[in-house]
């Protein structure tokens, strides 16, 4: 972890919720408020082969038969959040 920790007023009860900013290897933000329980943090997922082939269709790129590997960093960053 090499992130920023912080600060912020909770946008729900306006109370100091703890705040964490990391850059790498993606932009990853989140907060936890404990004057209401208020949290939020970003997700990591990836697309299903049908999404991803539909969105490629739109950039005008050929389809996938399969889903692209995802590295081992990254799968610990799909494990962490989708959990
Ligand atoms: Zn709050």
């Amino acid at each position: 972890m090499s992130g920023v920790s912080g600060s912020d007023t909770c946008p729900n009860c306006g109370a100091e919720m703890d705040t964490y900013l990391d850059s790498k290897p993606f932009e990853n933000v989140s907060g936890e408020c404990y004057g209401c329980g208020f949290f939020y943090y970003t997700v990591a997922e990836q697309m299903c082969l049908e999404g991803l082939n539909e969105g490629r269709k739109e950039r005008g790129l050929k389809p996938l038969k399969k889903l692209p590997k995802v590295s081992k960093l990254m799968k610990h960053y799909i494990k962490k959040e989708a959990s």
